[in-house]
């Protein structure tokens, strides 16, 4: 495997994951994206747990096209509230409610609490010749009281990754790829083809 490149398709087409994605593993393999495949439906998210979502797109995807494919699934995990919204980040407060309705939503459930902790989780799945892996990914932090910084997407403004003093949303692209919950799992992924 090692010098050759392997093509992968993603199942997504959200710009800010396939440009994090890539700028992370891009010389070592080729993303494929969704729309590329002239696939531009939805895929029914419907597992209650990251690592269900993530095999459901995956499964959905290599059904579909018989290629290697990736899949992930990540959210943000608050411990307070005992780990939501987890799978239900993007739609945490309501199914056409955005960004800033799922954090202001997040700080009012919030304010009451003393603990703060909070960690951004991915599950990538991989299928690569019909066998199927998975890699976890994990960042530690703390949840602010107020959205800061405009880099980033979802709940940038408001997590503060533990030994730092800045937000997400603060930090360039590649700040944050550097310790990102999807760097890591990817980080086990790409470990995983260097031992193959
Ligand atoms: P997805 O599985 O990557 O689409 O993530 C689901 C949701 O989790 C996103 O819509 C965001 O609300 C949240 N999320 C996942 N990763 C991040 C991140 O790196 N920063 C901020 N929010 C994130």
């Amino acid at each position: 495997m090692k010098n050759t490149k392997t093509q992968l398709i993603l199942a997504s087409n959200n710009p800010h994951k396939v440009e994090e994605i890539q700028h992370y593993i891009g010389n070592k393999f080729e993303i494929i994206t969704l729309d590329q495949m002239g696939f531009f439906g939805d895929i029914d998210e419907k597992g209650t747990t990251l690592s269900a979502n993530s095999l459901i797109k995956a499964q959905y995807i290599y059904q579909l096209f018989g290629g290697n494919c990736i899949a992930d699934d990540s959210g943000l995990e608050v411990f307070a509230l005992n780990m939501e919204p987890g799978v239900y980040s993007a739609r945490y407060a309501g199914s056409q409610r955005n960004h800033d309705d799922n954090m202001n939503f997040l700080l009012e459930n919030l304010v009451e609490k003393q603990d703060r902790a909070a960690q951004f989780r991915t599950v990538i799945t991989l299928i690569l010749d019909g066998k199927v892996s998975q890699f976890e990914g994990v960042v530690k932090g703390n949840i602010i009281p107020e959205k800061i910084g405009s880099q980033g997407f979802g709940y940038d403004p408001i997590f503060m990754p533990e030994g730092y003093n800045c937000t997400f949303a603060e930090m360039t692209l590649y700040e944050k790829n550097k310790l990102s919950h999807r760097t890591r799992a990817l980080q086990k992924m790409v470990d995983f083809f260097e031992n193959m």
